[in-house]
């Protein structure tokens, strides 16, 4: 287990735990929060045993924070951990998160556009890629350059925001086929019950 990833059970419910502020209304105890795996896909792949790179030393590279959910997770365990999200609403809420996390640093910015946060972001050591947009394998290839050559991208690939009208498995096989230009992958299974339609892919750089 991860140092500051603990299994807990808190108001009757067990799950994955970190310690840090509250951020979307968790159960909590003695500093304690707990992980909901139905909104977070990096967290049914750690429930799961996955190894994700993910340690309390790492360096985070996060694509699609949203509001902070799993971010705030994330930066309670790891170290620096670079936040980005590119719609403005969410981006408020994060910067909240933040206040409370020394190691976050959100990043109003586009995950298609590397280039415009290359100076920033030092090299990772794992890259979680939650976007939710047409060309996820695209965008995980886009952002290769700032992965150590040891690291591990954590993507999480919903059938939908690639085509509505194509049967999910077709849409994860192309995924996989165009993730396969830059990186190996080591695991990759659906993400159901907790996130239907997703697929949940750890992949190393070649
Ligand atoms: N990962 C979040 C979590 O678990 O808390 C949820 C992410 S939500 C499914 C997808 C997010 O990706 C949205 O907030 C959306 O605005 C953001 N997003 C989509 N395309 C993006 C892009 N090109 N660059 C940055 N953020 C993007």
């Amino acid at each position: 287990m991860i140092d500051g990833l603990s299994r807990k059970t808190i108001d009757g419910e067990t799950g994955l735990a970190t310690q840090g502020e509250p951020v979307y209304g968790e159960p909590t105890e003695d500093g304690w929060r707990l992980w909901d795996r139905s909104r977070s896909k990096l967290a049914v792949l750690l429930d799961r045993d996955v190894e994700t790179g993910l340690d309390d030393d790492s360096t985070v590279l996060y694509l699609g924070a949203a509001s902070g959910t799993t971010v705030s997770h994330v930066a309670d365990v790891a170290g620096p951990t670079y936040a980005v999200e590119f719609a403005p609403r969410p981006t408020r809420d994060l910067l909240d998160v933040a206040a409370d996390r020394p190691n976050l640093f959100p990043l109003l910015k586009d995950a298609r556009e590397p280039e415009t946060y290359a100076h920033v972001v030092e090299p990772v050591d794992v890259i979680v890629q939650d976007v939710a947009i047409r060309g996820q394998a695209d965008v995980a290839l886009t952002n290769k350059q700032f992965l150590r050559d040891d690291g591990r991208l954590v993507l999480s690939v919903k059938a939908r925001s690639e085509d509505v009208t194509r049967d999910p498995e077709s849409v994860f096989e192309d995924v996989r086929q165009r993730l396969e230009d830059g990186y190996e992958i080591e695991y990759a299974e659906s993400l159901d019950p907790f996130h239907d339609d997703h697929l949940g892919i750890v992949a190393t750089p070649e």
